[in-house]
C-alpha cells in the first residue's frame, strides 16, 4: 500500500482549545494506518470573517498514511464529532470546537464535492503556512511555490506562536 505524506491543519476557538488541539493531535496519531511524523507549536490567531468571536488556537501536523483521502476525511470528521462539533448549526467561519482540514495529500489534486486538495484556501492562511514552515522549513509546494514566498504574499493576520 503506498504511503503518502499529509498535512492537516487543526483549529478551534470554543472551550479549552489548547487542550482540545493537543488531544486531537494524539487522536490523529491513533488513527489506523496513520503515523504522526511532525507537528508545529500551538499558535493563537485572530478570527477571520464578519462574526465577532474569540481568537483561535491553531496547529499543523504532518502524518504518513496509507488511507485514501476520503477515508482519512471520514476519520477526521469522527474526531471533530468527538469534540461535539455540531456542523448543522454552524455558519461559515462561525466559532467551532475543533476544525480539522486536510491541507496537502502527497501531490494529489482532487476536486470532489466532499474534498478539495490541496485545500483551496491554504495559501491565503498564515495560521496554516507559518506552522507548516515551522515543521518543514522553506519547502516547495508543487503548483504554489515555496512556503516563504506564500507567507510573504498571504494577507496580514494577527497571530503569535505560543510556548
Ligand atoms: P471549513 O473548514 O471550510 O471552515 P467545514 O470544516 O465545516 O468548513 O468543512 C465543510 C466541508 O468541507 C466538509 O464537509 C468537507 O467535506 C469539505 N472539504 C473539502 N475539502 C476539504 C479539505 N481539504 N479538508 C477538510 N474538509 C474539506
Ligand atoms: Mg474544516
Amino acid at each position: 500500500m503506498p504511503v503518502e505524506e499529509v498535512f492537516i491543519a487543526l483549529g478551534g476557538n470554543i472551550g479549552d482549545s489548547s487542550t482540545i488541539v493537543e488531544q486531537a493531535i494524539s487522536a490523529l496519531d491513533n488513527i489506523t494506518r496513520c503515523k504522526l511524523r511532525g507537528r508545529s507549536s500551538l499558535y493563537r490567531s485572530a478570527s477571520i470573517g464578519d462574526i465577532p468571536q474569540d481568537d483561535y488556537i491553531n496547529a499543523v501536523v504532518k502524518i504518513e498514511t496509507s488511507l485514501e483521502p476520503l477515508a482519512l476525511l471520514l476519520e477526521l470528521q469522527a474526531i471533530e464529532h468527538a469534540y461535539y462539533r455540531n456542523r448543522e448549526n454552524e455558519a461559515r467561519w462561525a466559532p467551532r470546537t475543533l476544525d480539522l482540514d486536510i491541507i496537502l495529500f502527497g501531490n494529489r489534486n482532487i476536486d470532489d464535492s466532499h474534498l478539495v486538495l490541496p485545500h483551496p484556501e491554504f495559501s491565503q492562511r498564515r495560521f496554516v503556512l507559518e506552522p507548516m514552515f515551522e515543521i518543514e522549513g522553506d519547502r516547495f509546494v508543487a503548483g504554489y511555490g515555496s512556503l516563504s514566498y506564500l507567507i510573504d504574499h498571504a494577507p496580514a493576520l494577527e497571530m503569535e506562536k505560543l510556548d
